[in-house]
């Protein structure tokens, strides 16, 4: 494993120093799988979700969106399996009480409680050191609310496990509205909740996380080929941004496999706690439309004009964790670098995701000056999220954008005054151009794109 430019340790306490994350509830001592997205974590986060959507909606002539609700009957859940089968494998030390996933403690793939009590007999308690395990116990994800006052099992709801679910839902009024013929996908970005035994590795892991997911509805003879086009498109997507060297493919072997999964691969992340998934590809056969037809009753058949036959659609499905994504995009957009004696820390994300897009800073705060720099904020603000900041000195103001990854500066000097032109500070390579402000919004829309 290539050693990470910056610990685990490091990047939490330095999204926080620069408002990306702050710990959810945190004047309270914060609550375990929870986190708050900070001025600059909002954007980064939105303009990620707007790459994808862009990448995953607009590019396909085939692909249309949909946001659907948190809660929904619950008898999707029963349908698609969730209630009975969406356990993870739990054991706990008897010595020191801590308790573990099972498949995590003995660090393999599979959900086979036998293969799993076999190792975990073989290992001491990574936390005290003893050996005295529990029996291993399967723990149900799906997180629950009551609808309506009274909170007797009637009125049990579940917050969605997945999102996907309310598409398999929707998937016949999409169908009819938009008069779709198979293959069409619908996409969808949201939060799904799941009540993790063991949340942790900061956003990697949580209760509440936001995933964006497309399925695609296929002929049965068709999933195996669109399920290898999807697979490529992916990658390639997060080669178009983060380092190929830290991307990876992984095929989840038979005892790992999802029920439903008729094939599954992973796109991993090199994270600093190694290769580990950040979105999942799978062609989940016709389970779900199945399913939902035999617990609603009501018939989800395709019917094939060209042919004149009915079948049952397939899926394949592809799921990116926005939040994994979120980190592997700073850890990748993270570089320290000498310049002279001092280091600069600078986030290399691409103008498309940063969150600032451009800072208007005057030299100093004299209100000749302030009047001047507002009229400049004024004059490109709007569009994208530009920042106006007055305070400390300008080499502190640089530093301080380059470490939240603003392409462009623009100072407004005292000349300015005079010449009616700015600084234009890049981020990269530090370089200043002179800039009429009449030219300004051309320039830096041109230099943005
Ligand atoms: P894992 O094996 O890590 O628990 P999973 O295989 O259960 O993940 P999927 O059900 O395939 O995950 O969900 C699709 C995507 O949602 C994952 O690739 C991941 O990026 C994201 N995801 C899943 N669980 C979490 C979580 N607890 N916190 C943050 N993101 C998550």
């Amino acid at each position: 494993m290539n050693k990470p430019k910056i610990s685990m340790e490091e990047l939490v306490s330095y999204c926080k120093r620069r408002g990306f994350v702050f710990q959810a509830s945190e004047i309270y001592g914060g609550v375990a799988g929870m986190y708050d997205f900070g001025p600059y974590g909002v954007e980064l986060k939105n303009n990620l979700k707007r790459l994808w959507w862009k990448e995953v909606v607009y590019k396909n002539t085939n692909v249309v969106g949909l946001d659907s609700a948190i809660i929904q009957n619950p008898k999707v859940w029963q349908a698609s399996g969730h209630v009975e089968r969406f356990n993870d494998p739990m054991v706990d030390c008897k010595a020191c009480k801590k308790r573990f996933r099972a498949d995590k403690l003995a660090d393999v793939d599979s959900t086979d409680v036998k293969e799993l009590t076999d190792i975990i007999a073989k290992l001491d308690c990574p936390n005290c050191g003893k050996h005295d395990w529990t029996d291993i116990r399967q723990f149900n994800l799906l997180m629950k609310t009551f609808l309506g006052p009274v909170e007797d099992d009637s009125a049990v709801a579940y917050l969605r496990g997945e999102t996907c679910q309310g598409i398999y839902t929707n998937y016949d009024n999409v169908r009819e509205t938009t008069r779709a013929k198979l293959p069409f996908g619908v996409a969808q970005i949201g939060k799904a909740f799941r009540n993790e035994i063991t949340p942790g590795d900061f956003l990697f892991r949580q209760r509440e996380f936001e995933q964006a997911e497309m399925q695609m509805f296929v002929h049965p003879d068709e999933a195996s080929k669109v399920f290898a086009e999807w697979k490529q498109a992916r990658m390639e997507w997060h080669q178009s941004f983060l380092t190929k060297e830290n991307l990876r493919f992984r095929e989840h072997g038979e005892n790992e496999r999802a029920h439903y999964a008729k094939d599954a691969w992973d796109i991993e992340y090199n994270f600093p706690f190694g290769f580990k998934e950040m979105e999942g590809i799978h062609n989940r056969g016709d389970w779900d439309l199945s399913r939902h037809s035999k617990y609603s009753s009501k018939e989800l058949d395709y019917f094939d004009e060209a042919s004149g036959k009915k079948y049952i659609p397939w899926v394949v499905e592809t799921s990116v964790g926005m939040d994994r994504l979120f980190l592997a995009t700073i850890l990748d957009a993270y570089h320290e670098e000498k310049v002279g004696d001092e280091t600069r820390v600078v986030l290399k994300l691409k103008p498309e995701l940063a969150p600032v897009k451009v800072a208007i800073l005057p030299l100093s705060k004299k209100p000749e000056l302030s009047k001047v720099a507002q009229e400049v904020f004024a004059s490109v603000a709007g569009e994208y999220n530009v920042e106006y900041d007055e305070t400390q000195s300008i080499g502190k103001r640089y530093r301080r954008q380059d470490e939240i990854g603003t392409p462009l500066c623009v100072t407004v000097d005292f000349e300015s005054l005079d010449d009616k032109a700015v600084t234009v500070r890049d981020r990269d390579s530090m370089e200043q151009e002179r800039v009429k402000m009449s030219e300004l919004k051309e320039y830096l829309d041109s230099k943005l794109s």
